[in-house]
Protein backbone atom coordinates (compact mmCIF):
# COMPACT_ATOMS: atom_id res chain seq x y z
CA UNK A 1 0.00 0.00 0.00
CA UNK A 2 1.46 3.39 -0.83
CA UNK A 3 2.44 5.36 2.09
CA UNK A 4 1.01 8.37 3.40
CA UNK A 5 3.11 9.95 5.64
CA UNK A 6 7.33 9.90 5.42
CA UNK A 7 10.05 10.69 8.37
CA UNK A 8 11.07 14.40 7.58
CA UNK A 9 14.70 16.57 9.18
CA UNK A 10 12.79 19.91 9.36
CA UNK A 11 14.24 22.79 10.95
CA UNK A 12 12.99 23.73 14.20
CA UNK A 13 14.93 27.76 14.95
CA UNK A 14 17.38 29.11 13.44
CA UNK A 15 20.71 28.56 14.56
CA UNK A 16 22.75 30.81 16.64
CA UNK A 17 26.84 31.49 16.03
CA UNK A 18 26.79 27.62 16.00
CA UNK A 19 23.76 25.21 14.71
CA UNK A 20 22.93 22.48 17.40
CA UNK A 21 21.36 19.08 17.09
CA UNK A 22 17.80 20.71 18.91
CA UNK A 23 17.78 23.16 15.74
CA UNK A 24 16.86 20.42 14.07
CA UNK A 25 13.75 17.25 14.40
CA UNK A 26 12.86 14.53 12.32
CA UNK A 27 8.80 15.01 12.19
CA UNK A 28 6.09 12.89 10.69
CA UNK A 29 4.90 14.67 7.28
CA UNK A 30 2.33 13.91 4.81
CA UNK A 31 3.07 12.42 1.60
CA UNK A 32 0.97 13.99 -1.87
CA UNK A 33 -1.49 11.21 -3.57
CA UNK A 34 0.95 9.87 -6.60
CA UNK A 35 -0.23 11.99 -9.50
CA UNK A 36 0.14 11.85 -13.45
CA UNK A 37 3.51 11.99 -14.13
CA UNK A 38 5.07 11.37 -11.22
CA UNK A 39 7.21 8.86 -9.02
CA UNK A 40 6.98 7.62 -5.38
CA UNK A 41 10.71 7.29 -4.39
CA UNK A 42 12.03 5.40 -1.47
CA UNK A 43 15.88 7.23 -0.48
CA UNK A 44 18.77 5.25 -0.02
CA UNK A 45 21.32 7.69 0.58
CA UNK A 46 21.09 11.33 1.12
CA UNK A 47 24.16 13.86 0.54
CA UNK A 48 25.20 16.46 3.44
CA UNK A 49 26.41 19.77 1.86
CA UNK A 50 27.93 22.78 3.16
CA UNK A 51 25.33 24.74 1.45
CA UNK A 52 23.15 23.85 4.44
CA UNK A 53 24.71 25.91 6.79
CA UNK A 54 24.16 29.13 4.27
CA UNK A 55 20.28 27.55 3.97
CA UNK A 56 19.48 27.78 7.82
CA UNK A 57 20.33 31.51 8.23
CA UNK A 58 17.72 34.43 7.33
CA UNK A 59 20.82 36.52 5.63
CA UNK A 60 23.08 34.62 3.64
CA UNK A 61 22.38 35.07 -0.09
CA UNK A 62 22.28 31.78 -2.05
CA UNK A 63 21.36 30.30 -5.03
CA UNK A 64 18.79 28.33 -4.09
CA UNK A 65 15.81 28.91 -1.20
CA UNK A 66 16.48 29.18 2.25
CA UNK A 67 14.81 26.97 5.29
CA UNK A 68 12.42 28.85 7.29
CA UNK A 69 12.17 27.62 10.58
CA UNK A 70 8.98 24.83 10.93
CA UNK A 71 10.19 23.20 7.08
CA UNK A 72 11.54 20.49 5.88
CA UNK A 73 15.47 20.77 4.29
CA UNK A 74 16.16 19.62 1.61
CA UNK A 75 19.08 18.49 -0.81
CA UNK A 76 20.84 16.05 -3.29
CA UNK A 77 19.44 12.72 -2.57
CA UNK A 78 19.59 8.76 -4.48
CA UNK A 79 16.45 6.62 -4.11
CA UNK A 80 14.73 3.22 -5.73
CA UNK A 81 11.51 4.00 -7.71
CA UNK A 82 8.30 2.45 -5.62
CA UNK A 83 5.68 3.17 -7.19
CA UNK A 84 5.15 5.42 -11.04
CA UNK A 85 3.15 6.90 -12.78
CA UNK A 86 5.40 8.00 -15.21
CA UNK A 87 5.91 5.16 -18.02
CA UNK A 88 9.64 6.38 -18.65
CA UNK A 89 10.68 6.04 -14.51
CA UNK A 90 9.53 2.27 -13.46
CA UNK A 91 9.40 1.13 -10.61
CA UNK A 92 12.55 -0.34 -9.21
CA UNK A 93 14.64 2.43 -11.16
CA UNK A 94 17.46 4.36 -9.07
CA UNK A 95 16.77 8.06 -9.40
CA UNK A 96 19.00 11.24 -8.59
CA UNK A 97 16.63 14.00 -7.25
CA UNK A 98 16.67 17.11 -4.91
CA UNK A 99 13.94 15.73 -1.94
CA UNK A 100 16.85 14.26 0.70
CA UNK A 101 16.59 14.98 3.96
CA UNK A 102 13.39 12.41 4.25
CA UNK A 103 13.00 9.05 3.74
CA UNK A 104 10.29 8.72 0.89
CA UNK A 105 9.46 11.24 -1.65
CA UNK A 106 6.79 11.97 -4.01
CA UNK A 107 8.83 13.79 -7.23
CA UNK A 108 6.40 16.21 -8.93
CA UNK A 109 6.41 19.69 -10.53
CA UNK A 110 9.79 21.29 -10.18
CA UNK A 111 11.00 18.78 -7.69
CA UNK A 112 11.81 16.58 -11.02
CA UNK A 113 14.45 19.60 -12.01
CA UNK A 114 17.72 18.14 -12.02
CA UNK A 115 16.04 14.71 -11.56
CA UNK A 116 18.17 11.61 -13.62
CA UNK A 117 18.11 7.91 -13.77
CA UNK A 118 21.63 6.36 -12.82
CA UNK A 119 22.82 3.11 -13.69
CA UNK A 120 24.06 1.36 -10.46
CA UNK A 121 25.62 -1.29 -12.94
CA UNK A 122 28.64 1.64 -14.04
CA UNK A 123 29.78 2.47 -10.17
CA UNK A 124 28.39 1.84 -6.68
CA UNK A 125 25.66 3.84 -5.38
CA UNK A 126 26.86 5.99 -3.32
CA UNK A 127 30.10 7.06 -6.22
CA UNK A 128 26.90 9.03 -7.83
CA UNK A 129 26.28 11.00 -5.17
CA UNK A 130 29.81 11.74 -4.32
CA UNK A 131 32.76 11.40 -7.26
CA UNK A 132 30.43 11.08 -10.39
CA UNK A 133 28.05 13.28 -8.54
CA UNK A 134 27.87 16.98 -8.17
CA UNK A 135 30.67 17.21 -5.75
CA UNK A 136 33.13 15.62 -8.48
CA UNK A 137 31.42 17.60 -10.85
CA UNK A 138 32.40 21.00 -9.22
CA UNK A 139 36.23 19.50 -8.78
CA UNK A 140 35.81 19.14 -12.78
CA UNK A 141 34.20 22.46 -13.29
CA UNK A 142 36.72 24.39 -11.12
CA UNK A 143 39.97 22.79 -12.89
CA UNK A 144 38.70 22.55 -16.22
CA UNK A 145 36.37 25.70 -16.88
CA UNK A 146 37.20 27.73 -14.42
CA UNK A 147 41.27 27.42 -13.47
CA UNK A 148 41.91 26.05 -16.76
CA UNK A 149 44.59 23.78 -15.51
CA UNK A 150 47.42 23.26 -17.85
CA UNK A 151 49.60 20.60 -18.09
CA UNK A 152 52.65 20.86 -15.64
CA UNK A 153 50.86 23.35 -13.12
CA UNK A 154 51.22 22.94 -9.67
CA UNK A 155 47.91 22.97 -7.46
CA UNK A 156 47.11 23.83 -4.72
CA UNK A 157 43.59 22.37 -3.27
CA UNK A 158 42.25 23.69 0.37
CA UNK A 159 39.60 21.45 2.09
CA UNK A 160 41.62 18.91 0.40
CA UNK A 161 40.03 15.68 2.34
CA UNK A 162 36.65 16.59 2.03
CA UNK A 163 34.55 15.65 -1.39
CA UNK A 164 35.52 18.29 -3.41
CA UNK A 165 38.66 18.53 -2.37
CA UNK A 166 39.47 14.37 -2.76
CA UNK A 167 38.19 14.64 -6.22
CA UNK A 168 40.21 17.73 -7.14
CA UNK A 169 43.69 16.28 -6.33
CA UNK A 170 43.06 13.47 -8.27
CA UNK A 171 41.24 15.13 -11.37
CA UNK A 172 44.40 17.57 -10.70
CA UNK A 173 46.81 14.83 -11.68
CA UNK A 174 44.60 13.46 -14.03
CA UNK A 175 44.57 16.56 -16.47
CA UNK A 176 48.64 16.61 -16.31
CA UNK A 177 49.38 19.18 -13.07
CA UNK A 178 53.04 18.35 -12.22
CA UNK A 179 53.13 19.21 -8.59
CA UNK A 180 49.03 18.58 -6.47
CA UNK A 181 49.09 20.32 -2.67
CA UNK A 182 46.21 20.23 -0.08
CA UNK A 183 45.60 21.52 3.12
CA UNK A 184 43.61 19.16 5.39
CA UNK A 185 42.91 19.43 9.38
CA UNK A 186 45.05 16.91 10.93
CA UNK A 187 48.04 14.37 10.52
CA UNK A 188 45.62 11.70 9.42
CA UNK A 189 43.74 13.65 6.99
CA UNK A 190 46.98 15.01 5.58
CA UNK A 191 48.82 11.42 5.19
CA UNK A 192 45.89 10.34 3.76
CA UNK A 193 45.86 12.66 1.21
CA UNK A 194 49.76 11.57 0.11
CA UNK A 195 48.77 7.77 0.73
CA UNK A 196 45.61 7.76 -0.80
CA UNK A 197 44.42 10.63 -2.91
CA UNK A 198 47.49 10.75 -4.86
CA UNK A 199 49.00 14.21 -3.44
CA UNK A 200 52.45 14.97 -3.24
CA UNK A 201 52.50 17.22 -0.47
CA UNK A 202 49.60 18.22 2.32
CA UNK A 203 49.99 20.41 5.60
CA UNK A 204 47.98 20.85 8.20
CA UNK A 205 45.87 23.99 8.27
CA UNK A 206 45.33 23.55 12.04
CA UNK A 207 48.94 23.48 13.25
CA UNK A 208 50.67 25.68 10.94
CA UNK A 209 50.27 28.94 9.11
CA UNK A 210 49.24 28.43 5.70
CA UNK A 211 51.34 31.00 3.99
CA UNK A 212 54.05 29.15 5.77
CA UNK A 213 53.37 25.81 4.68
CA UNK A 214 53.07 26.99 0.86
CA UNK A 215 56.04 28.46 0.68
CA UNK A 216 57.57 25.16 2.19
CA UNK A 217 56.13 23.10 -0.04
CA UNK A 218 55.59 25.17 -3.43
CA UNK A 219 58.80 27.46 -2.94
CA UNK A 220 58.52 28.69 -6.90
CA UNK A 221 54.86 29.34 -6.79
CA UNK A 222 51.51 27.85 -7.22
CA UNK A 223 49.50 28.50 -10.84
CA UNK A 224 46.05 27.53 -9.98
CA UNK A 225 44.41 27.59 -6.48
CA UNK A 226 41.19 25.66 -6.08
CA UNK A 227 39.29 27.14 -2.91
CA UNK A 228 36.92 25.47 -0.85
CA UNK A 229 37.65 27.76 2.29
CA UNK A 230 38.62 31.69 1.46
CA UNK A 231 39.76 33.15 4.70
CA UNK A 232 43.30 32.82 5.75
CA UNK A 233 43.95 30.18 2.46
CA UNK A 234 43.00 32.60 0.55
CA UNK A 235 45.04 35.35 1.22
CA UNK A 236 47.91 32.59 1.66
CA UNK A 237 47.32 31.57 -2.26
CA UNK A 238 47.36 35.21 -3.14
CA UNK A 239 51.13 35.38 -2.05
CA UNK A 240 51.64 31.99 -3.23
CA UNK A 241 50.52 32.19 -6.95
CA UNK A 242 52.98 32.69 -9.58
CA UNK A 243 51.97 35.94 -12.15
CA UNK A 244 49.35 34.67 -14.41
CA UNK A 245 48.27 32.34 -11.50
CA UNK A 246 44.45 31.36 -11.77
CA UNK A 247 41.73 31.36 -8.32
CA UNK A 248 38.40 29.15 -8.50
CA UNK A 249 36.55 30.24 -5.89
CA UNK A 250 34.16 27.74 -5.20
CA UNK A 251 33.47 27.94 -2.13
CA UNK A 252 34.07 29.81 1.70
CA UNK A 253 33.68 26.88 4.21
CA UNK A 254 36.09 29.36 7.03
CA UNK A 255 33.21 32.44 6.11
CA UNK A 256 30.72 30.27 7.73
CA UNK A 257 28.84 31.30 11.25
CA UNK A 258 28.75 34.53 13.21
CA UNK A 259 32.31 36.15 14.19
CA UNK A 260 34.49 34.20 12.23
CA UNK A 261 34.83 36.24 8.69
CA UNK A 262 38.20 38.04 7.99
CA UNK A 263 39.30 40.45 5.09
CA UNK A 264 40.68 38.88 2.81
CA UNK A 265 40.56 42.06 0.28
CA UNK A 266 43.78 43.33 1.86
CA UNK A 267 45.46 40.89 0.08
CA UNK A 268 44.05 41.80 -3.21
CA UNK A 269 46.58 43.73 -4.65
CA UNK A 270 48.70 40.70 -5.26
CA UNK A 271 45.90 39.91 -7.86
CA UNK A 272 47.14 43.53 -9.54
CA UNK A 273 50.41 42.87 -9.37
CA UNK A 274 50.64 39.25 -10.78
CA UNK A 275 47.82 39.60 -13.00
CA UNK A 276 45.94 36.96 -11.15
CA UNK A 277 42.02 35.60 -12.64
CA UNK A 278 39.84 35.22 -9.75
CA UNK A 279 36.31 33.69 -10.98
CA UNK A 280 33.85 32.36 -9.07
CA UNK A 281 31.22 29.85 -10.31
CA UNK A 282 28.08 27.69 -9.26
CA UNK A 283 28.45 24.23 -10.52
CA UNK A 284 24.99 23.87 -12.03
CA UNK A 285 25.41 26.73 -14.64
CA UNK A 286 28.04 24.58 -16.43
CA UNK A 287 25.39 21.26 -17.12
CA UNK A 288 26.67 21.58 -20.83
CA UNK A 289 30.33 19.74 -19.42
CA UNK A 290 28.62 17.10 -17.51
CA UNK A 291 28.12 14.34 -20.39
CA UNK A 292 32.32 14.78 -20.85
CA UNK A 293 33.02 14.90 -17.28
CA UNK A 294 30.61 11.33 -16.31
CA UNK A 295 32.32 9.91 -19.62
CA UNK A 296 36.01 10.78 -18.27
CA UNK A 297 35.89 10.62 -14.36
CA UNK A 298 33.70 6.97 -14.97
CA UNK A 299 36.64 5.46 -17.02
CA UNK A 300 39.69 7.12 -14.76
CA UNK A 301 37.36 5.11 -11.66
CA UNK A 302 37.25 1.76 -13.89
CA UNK A 303 40.72 2.24 -14.53
CA UNK A 304 41.57 2.42 -10.74
CA UNK A 305 43.56 5.55 -11.16
CA UNK A 306 40.93 7.69 -8.97
CA UNK A 307 39.51 5.94 -5.89
CA UNK A 308 36.31 7.32 -4.47
CA UNK A 309 36.10 7.43 -0.58
CA UNK A 310 32.78 8.19 1.40
CA UNK A 311 32.09 9.09 5.10
CA UNK A 312 28.62 7.11 5.69
CA UNK A 313 26.55 7.61 8.94
CA UNK A 314 23.36 5.88 9.17
CA UNK A 315 19.88 6.81 9.88
CA UNK A 316 17.96 9.83 9.15
CA UNK A 317 17.86 10.24 13.26
CA UNK A 318 21.36 11.02 13.09
CA UNK A 319 21.19 13.26 9.80
CA UNK A 320 21.45 17.04 11.56
CA UNK A 321 24.59 15.36 13.37
CA UNK A 322 25.95 14.44 10.30
CA UNK A 323 25.81 17.85 8.91
CA UNK A 324 27.63 18.90 12.13
CA UNK A 325 29.83 16.79 11.70
CA UNK A 326 30.97 17.76 8.57
CA UNK A 327 31.24 21.71 9.42
CA UNK A 328 33.10 20.44 11.84
CA UNK A 329 35.53 18.73 9.60
CA UNK A 330 33.99 14.92 10.90
CA UNK A 331 34.07 13.88 7.20
CA UNK A 332 37.19 12.15 4.81
CA UNK A 333 35.70 12.35 0.85
CA UNK A 334 31.56 12.65 0.53
CA UNK A 335 29.84 12.82 3.84
CA UNK A 336 26.21 10.60 3.10
CA UNK A 337 23.73 9.59 5.27
CA UNK A 338 22.61 5.88 4.57
CA UNK A 339 18.59 6.26 4.79
CA UNK A 340 17.62 2.98 4.38
CA UNK A 341 19.94 -0.29 6.66
CA UNK A 342 19.84 -2.55 3.36
CA UNK A 343 21.24 0.24 0.71
P1 LIG B 1 33.80 18.95 2.46
O1 LIG B 1 33.59 17.49 2.33
O2 LIG B 1 35.08 19.55 1.97
O3 LIG B 1 33.56 19.32 3.98
C1 LIG B 1 33.87 20.55 4.47
C2 LIG B 1 35.31 20.57 5.03
O4 LIG B 1 35.67 21.91 5.27
C3 LIG B 1 35.45 19.89 6.38
O5 LIG B 1 35.64 18.51 6.23
C4 LIG B 1 36.66 20.61 6.96
O6 LIG B 1 37.82 19.87 6.64
C5 LIG B 1 36.72 21.93 6.20
N1 LIG B 1 36.55 23.08 7.08
C6 LIG B 1 35.56 23.32 7.95
N2 LIG B 1 35.75 24.50 8.56
C7 LIG B 1 36.89 25.01 8.05
C8 LIG B 1 37.63 26.21 8.28
N3 LIG B 1 37.22 27.14 9.15
N4 LIG B 1 38.78 26.40 7.57
C9 LIG B 1 39.20 25.47 6.69
N5 LIG B 1 38.54 24.34 6.43
C10 LIG B 1 37.40 24.11 7.11
O7 LIG B 1 32.61 19.73 1.73
P2 LIG B 1 32.31 19.71 0.18
O8 LIG B 1 33.38 19.01 -0.52
O9 LIG B 1 30.91 19.29 -0.03
O10 LIG B 1 32.39 21.27 -0.19
C11 LIG B 1 33.67 21.91 -0.28
C12 LIG B 1 33.44 23.36 -0.69
O11 LIG B 1 32.87 23.39 -1.99
C13 LIG B 1 32.48 24.10 0.24
O12 LIG B 1 32.96 25.41 0.42
C14 LIG B 1 31.19 24.12 -0.55
O13 LIG B 1 30.35 25.19 -0.19
C15 LIG B 1 31.75 24.25 -1.97
N6 LIG B 1 30.85 23.85 -3.05
C16 LIG B 1 30.65 24.75 -4.05
C17 LIG B 1 29.88 24.44 -5.13
C18 LIG B 1 29.72 25.45 -6.22
O14 LIG B 1 28.91 25.25 -7.13
N7 LIG B 1 30.50 26.52 -6.19
C19 LIG B 1 29.18 23.14 -5.24
C20 LIG B 1 29.49 22.23 -4.15
C21 LIG B 1 30.31 22.59 -3.08
P3 LIG B 1 39.20 19.96 7.51
O15 LIG B 1 39.05 18.98 8.63
O16 LIG B 1 40.20 19.55 6.53
O17 LIG B 1 39.34 21.36 7.98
Amino acid sequence: MTPRTTRVVCLVRRPGKEPLPGDFAVEERPLPPLGEGQVLVRNLYMSVDPSTRGRLETTEKHYTHNFAPGSPLDGRALGVVEESRCPSVPPGAFVRHQLGWRERAVLAGADTDGADLIDPRLAPLPTWLGLLGQTGFTAYVGLTRIAALRPGDTVFVSAAAGAVGTAAGQFARMLGAERVIGTAGGPDKCALLVEEFGYDAAADHRAEPVREALARLAPDGIDVYFDNVGGEQLAAALHALRTGGRIALCGMMSQFGGGRRTVDINHLIQAVLKRLTLCGFIVRDHDDLRPEFEQRVAGWLRSGRIVARETVVDGLEHAAEALLSLLGGGNIGKMLVRLTPDA
